[in-house]
């Protein structure tokens, strides 16, 4: 995902390795290259004067400067702020339980950001790590994606709820009972989405948060969108107050801007990301060994 900046950014690196000293000199030119690095990953202009600024700030102390090994030590403050720009430390369960089950998902999104392929990863992630989720169709608008979840949820070998209902919030609450019913403890809502953002969708969206009461609603987010992603996340976040982003498609994105940009402007972390159309494709986002992996 990180490509693009990877490389930029490590070959900035290299060139200051060889130093045995650092100059304020040797660092504005390092800062220049960085930020070249962070345009062109498309990174969002503010998150990327965030980051240099604070960069700045901690090389620019004298006890980096007396350090023995400056570029070294550079370079730690460059990943310490990679992480902290993409969230810091991941915490140790990356949902939020119910206290009394089930603990309701809610899954939003635009159109095509691949909402329903992410119920299903999310369903079989759940699964393997001692959960019984539940998933529920409640996109009535189109037929292909109530079908497309049930195929889904075979997949990953977890049940789909099933109903006459064309509406969205009496589905939902239906579902949620026959969880209690049945005890499955986890039930993902796969709501409607559409091409752009509009308020019929999302008063839809409030009046299933309203009923449900999820514990967590996750904003999908397709990275190859880039900045538009990062503007879609923070919409549905002012509206539903989201608690989490699950970033797609990261296979198909060398540049990583959205991924680096959504926690500082939306505030909301990334918590999955999906790299690949197979159920697998799906880990958890740790800011951290993101950072390693950027730096080389
Ligand atoms: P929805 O409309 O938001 O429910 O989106 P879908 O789940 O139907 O996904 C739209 C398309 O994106 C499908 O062809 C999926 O196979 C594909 N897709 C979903 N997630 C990923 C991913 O992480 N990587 C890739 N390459 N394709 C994905």
């Amino acid at each position: 995902m990180f490509e693009t900046l990877s490389d930029k950014l490590s070959r900035a690196m290299k060139s200051l390795r060889g130093q045995s000293r650092l100059s304020e000199k040797n660092i504005e030119e390092a800062l220049r290259d960085v930020r070249m690095a962070l345009l062109e990953a498309d990174v969002h202009v503010q998150v990327a004067k965030a980051f240099l600024q604070r960069v700045k700030e901690k090389a620019l102390g004298v006890e980096v400067l007396n350090g023995l090994n400056p570029a070294q030590q550079f370079i730690d403050v460059v990943y310490q702020e990679l992480t902290a720009i993409m969230g810091g430390q991941a915490p140790e369960r990356p949902l939020d339980m119910a206290a009394k089950p089930p603990t309701v998902v809610m899954m939003v999104g635009l159109q095509g950001s691949g909402k329903t392929t992410t119920c299903g990863k999310l369903a079989k992630y759940l699964k393997k790590n001692g959960h019984s989720p539940l998933l529920v169709p409640a996109d009535v608008y189109r037929p292909a994606a109530i079908e497309q979840l049930h195929v889904v949820a075979k997949d990953a070998g977890v049940p789909s709820f099933r109903t006459d209902s064309m509406e969205p919030v009496a589905i939902c609450k239906a579902a949620m009972q026959e969880a209690v019913l049945k005890g499955w403890d986890v039930v993902i809502l796969d709501t409607a989405g559409r091409l752009h953002l509009d308020d019929v969708l999302m008063n839809e969206l409030a009046a299933i948060k309203d009923a449900c009461g999820p514990t967590e609603i996750l904003f999908v987010a397709d990275a190859m969108t880039g900045q538009d992603a990062v503007r879609s996340a923070g919409a549905f976040h002012e509206k539903l107050a989201t608690t989490g982003v699950v970033l797609t498609k990261a296979d198909g994105d060398t540049r990583g801007g959205a991924a680096f940009s959504i926690r500082h402007i939306t505030g909301t972390a990334i918590k999955f990301v999906g790299s690949g159309e197979r159920l697998d494709d799906f880990e958890r986002f740790h800011p951290d060994r993101m950072a390693q992996r950027i730096l080389g």
